[in-house]
């Protein structure tokens, strides 16, 4: 498992609006913030910006549970390493 622990019974299938990467999380909400871009940007806000927070860009899917949580972490550790996983 990358995503999750082993255990994981139920999590979220995010995706991302601003880098598109796609991930799960144990915690399940309607939005997050993404681990990959969502605390980047916190750095470059100016005083005139409104919006000092983190920004949560990434969208819930889906909710996984039981054995597709295996499969889906899966092939997303997979879509990392290269691999195909079109099909989802
Ligand atoms: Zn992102």
């Amino acid at each position: 498992m990358y995503y999750v622990p082993d255990d994981t019974e139920k999590c979220g299938y995010y995706e991302c609006e601003e880098c598109r990467e796609r991930f799960l999380d144990v915690r399940i909400a309607s939005r997050l913030v993404c681990p990959y871009c969502g605390e980047a940007h916190d750095m470059e806000i100016g005083p005139d910006d409104e919006m000092p927070s983190v920004k949560e860009s990434a969208k819930l899917l889906e909710v996984i549970e039981g054995e597709d949580v295996e499969k889906y972490d899966a092939l997303l550790s997979l879509a990392i390493t290269g691999g195909d996983y079109s099909w989802i």
